[in-house]
């Protein structure tokens, strides 16, 4: 028998409810903010994310699904920040507009250890903001992130923020870091101590305990950080008290990518089974990604949610769907009759499920009733003769007889059409 990868997940009809929810609510919160959806490839060269997430990251140097294929060297993407990026500067959208404002939605892969939460392919929903420094729009993205999270009934959660300065605070920061860690080095973790060397600032990032523990007394970012950084940040944290978002300064944040400048941010969900894998939300400022891809200098900032760990947080979404009608033809003639008014009821708006078995009623009521359909319609030859059908309401069993004519109005009126509208139960 074939299996899926591990890691990787079918997603069955059962579960993709919550899915269609999910997609349809954050779409609908994004586009209240003026984002517009972007779809770029699922491949894209290696090179850029080597060049923009950082060859000595996790997700490049160990994770990513990289192959070469017709002398090109390609590699399936682990995030969503880099395409949409190299698509931005490709197209020359800088000179179009000065501010845009893209969101996305879609698989990623990264080749990590499966577990709880963590997938080989999982999926992300993000958006990207080009052409705007100030802190007032890192804020009110991390207020987006945040009224989406209680739009979707999650509101037990820290939201962790750090600045890691950029240009001249990052190189002073990292010297620092070096100062402080080398004389100990040998008490360090094997990563953390080739970390050291090629990008320090992970050590920080490190889920060693004992890294942690020597990690405590590091040197603290916010205290190097040069005047245009510490302007920013002071009035970032200004914003965010005045929205009386539930914040915490976390000067270990540092995230795994090496693009980021200036702010950073992480939703973290309490009291939930995730363990580890609690953080549901990532983003922060990548100001220099625009122009290091060939495009003209221009600030910018985003974020990525994973899909699948807010679904596990939300556990049910239970969702009202359009009402079924399942239509039960008793013989041949009986099924011709029922297609033409199945295509009535779907030009209504109703959901319609047309049994082309045969055979027994009892058969095509047990699945009316498998499937919850409200109603259960059948026609055989008596009702062919009276130009009507038997209605039978699958939750009364009242049964009732209606012409062909007034049937497709006479359900649409029944049926209160309240699709889409889901109650999230914790
Ligand atoms: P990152 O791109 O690593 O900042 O991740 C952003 C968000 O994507 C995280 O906060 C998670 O919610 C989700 N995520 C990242 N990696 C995985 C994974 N391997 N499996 C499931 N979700 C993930």
């Amino acid at each position: 028998m074939h299996r899926a990868v591990r890691g990787m997940n079918d997603l069955l009809p059962n579960e993709i409810q919550s899915w269609h929810y999910f997609e349809k609510s954050f779409t609908s919160h994004v586009e209240l903010y003026n984002f517009h959806e972007v779809r770029t490839p699922l491949i894209e060269h290696t090179a850029l994310f080597k060049h923009e997430i950082g060859e000595n990251t996790d997700v490049v140097e160990k994770e990513m699904y990289a192959f070469e294929r017709h002398g090109d060297f390609l590699a399936v993407r682990p995030e969503g920040t880099a395409g949409t990026a190299r698509a931005y500067v490709e197209h020359s959208i800088g000179s179009k507009e000065p501010i845009t404002r893209w969101y996305y939605l879609g698989p990623m892969f990264r080749g990590e250890r499966p577990a709880k939460g963590r997938y080989r392919q999982f999926h992300q929903a993000g958006c990207e903001l080009f052409g705007d420094s100030g802190p007032l729009c890192d804020v009110e993205m991390i207020d987006l992130v945040y009224q989406f999270f209680l739009k979707m009934g999650i509101s037990k959660m820290n939201i962790h923020v750090n600045s890691i300065g950029s240009g001249h605070t990052r190189q002073r920061y990292r010297q620092a870091l070096v100062d402080y860690f080398t004389p100990i080095r040998h008490e360090l973790s094997e990563d953390s101590q080739r970390r050291l060397e090629l990008n320090p600032l992970r050590i920080l990032d490190s889920k060693n305990v004992r890294d942690q523990e020597l990690s405590s007394q590091a040197p603290n970012i916010l205290d190097l950080l040069e005047e245009d950084d510490k302007n920013h940040w002071q009035l970032l944290v200004h914003f965010l008290k005045k929205l009386n978002l539930p914040f915490v300064i976390d000067t270990k944040l540092v995230r795994g990518l090496d693009y980021y400048t200036r702010t950073l941010f992480e939703f973290r969900v309490l009291d939930t089974d995730l363990g580890a894998q609690n953080t549901l939300c990532g983003g922060g400022r990548y100001d220099k990604m625009i122009s290091n891809l060939g495009g003209p200098e221009t600030p910018a900032i985003g974020f990525a949610m994973g899909i699948e760990r807010i679904l596990q947080v939300m556990k049910k979404v239970e969702y009202k769907e359009n009402p079924l009608c399942y239509f039960a033809p008793l013989d041949s003639s009986a099924q011709a009759k029922t297609l033409e008014l199945a295509r009535k009821l779907r030009d209504l708006g109703l959901r319609v499920e047309v049994d082309g078995r045969g055979g027994k009623l009892k058969s095509m009521l047990k699945r009316a009733d498998a499937q919850k359909a409200k109603w259960c319609i059948m026609i055989g030859e008596t009702e062919m003769e009276k130009e009507i059908v038997s209605l039978k309401n699958m939750k009364t069993h009242d049964q009732e007889e209606i012409s062909w004519k007034n049937l497709p109005t006479y359900l649409a009126n029944q049926s209160k059409m309240d699709h889409g509208q889901a109650a999230c139960l914790e």
